[in-house]
């Protein structure tokens, strides 16, 4: 599995005479960047990330992207590092990590680009099993129309496939795909792959203000994700600064009605809003452990209650929190909920 150091000069070689000759970057190597972390994720655990393209190759160019201006936006699967190195700098960091005692949950490919663009992807995913660690591969699902996209996939044991639009216009302007992308043919390619698939399927709608997050919208992609079926359906939100100025998130009020109408259809919905505090992890600070449930799935006024007479408290703990902008209240179809405040949000 490891490589020496003289065989990785030898790649290295070649990848330079194979650019000299070409004239372009067939196999770009910039080997910090590959492997990184463990980081904690709320998804995936402590996971490693795998970084198995140069940055900004991507088949969309997302309003929100927060990697930057994609440059050419592209759509053909290459060559572009060699699995080996990929496992080498996968197995330095895996080594250091265990020297220093912490432990990896996922080995996750999340570059900062489209994975599938790699057409080595499925053989790094075989090389890397000997580590012993789940692989995740968090995938935008726009070259999943392909055979040989899809065969890779399934090499991992959770994928995470984006549905930000189900609308082709929509998706046009949220994605801004490859124009020789085609909505239908992908959302086809999407529903293959769940009947096939074995590992845990997840998918991740982020929502922008004024973009994708209508009522009518909003149903259509519950509707469409109901079919894919996944174990669970995140939602988030743009919260670094994105390629373009004008994309914010939804009003919050708009949020709690996002996940409403997707727990309507789907059987487990979760936020990622950007607050990163103990979900579910009860620390025994019960404000704590509030806003970190609240954070994750709004809770009705009942759900609340009752969390609250558990833990011997009584409401003035929520109107603190409401005072100091933490928490905040809103209506759904006649009931009341309770979620966390956006970050920085103030009234
Ligand atoms: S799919 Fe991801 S990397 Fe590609 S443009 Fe969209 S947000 Fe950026």
């Amino acid at each position: 599995m490891r490589l020496e150091a003289d065989e990785l000069y030898f790649w290295k070689f070649v990848a330079a005479i194979e650019k000299k000759i070409t004239g372009t970057a067939h196999m770009e190597i910039n080997q910090e960047m590959i492997a990184f972390g463990p980081v904690p994720s709320r998804r995936l655990g402590r996971s490693l990330g795998v970084n198995n393209i140069p940055p900004k190759k991507c088949t969309y160019s997302c309003i929100y992207c927060q990697v930057g201006a994609i440059g050419k936006i592209q759509l053909g699967r290459r060559e572009l590092y060699l699995p080996e190195i990929i496992v080498q700098e996968v197995e330095k960091k895996v080594k250091k990590t265990m020297e220093q005692g912490e432990s990896i949950d996922y080995l996750a490919f999340v570059p900062d680009g489209e994975p599938t663009l790699d057409i080595h992807l499925g053989d790094e995913i075989d090389l890397l099993r000997p580590f012993g660690v789940k692989i995740g591969v968090i995938s935008n699902a726009s070259l999943i129309w392909r055979e040989d996209v899809r065969k890779d996939l399934m090499k991992a044991d959770w994928v995470s496939l984006k549905v930000d639009a189900v609308d082709k216009k929509i998706w046009r302007r949220i994605n801004r795909p490859h124009h020789d992308l085609q909505l239908p043919v992908i959302q086809e390619g999407m529903l293959q792959f769940a009947r096939e698939y074995t590992g845990k399927l997840v998918t991740e709608t982020m929502l922008v203000k004024n973009v994708n997050d209508s009522i009518t919208h909003l149903k259509d992609v519950a509707d469409f994700l109901s079919q894919l079926s996944p174990a669970k359906a995140y939602l988030s939100i743009p919260t670094r600064p994105p390629a373009e100025k004008r994309v914010h998130p939804p009003d919050e009020e708009v949020l709690n009605t996002a996940y409403q109408i997707l727990s309507s259809r789907l059987k487990d919905v979760e936020c990622l809003f950007g607050y990163e505090g103990n979900a579910f992890s009860l620390t025994g600070n019960v404000e704590a452990d509030l806003l970190g449930i609240v954070s994750v799935h709004p809770m009705r006024e009942e759900a609340v209650r009752e969390f609250l007479t558990r833990a011997g408290k009584d409401w003035s703990l929520v109107q603190n929190l409401i005072y100091h902008n933490l928490l905040f209240e809103t209506e759904y179809e006649g009931q009341k909920y309770f979620m966390r405040r956006l970050d920085g949000k103030k009234e």
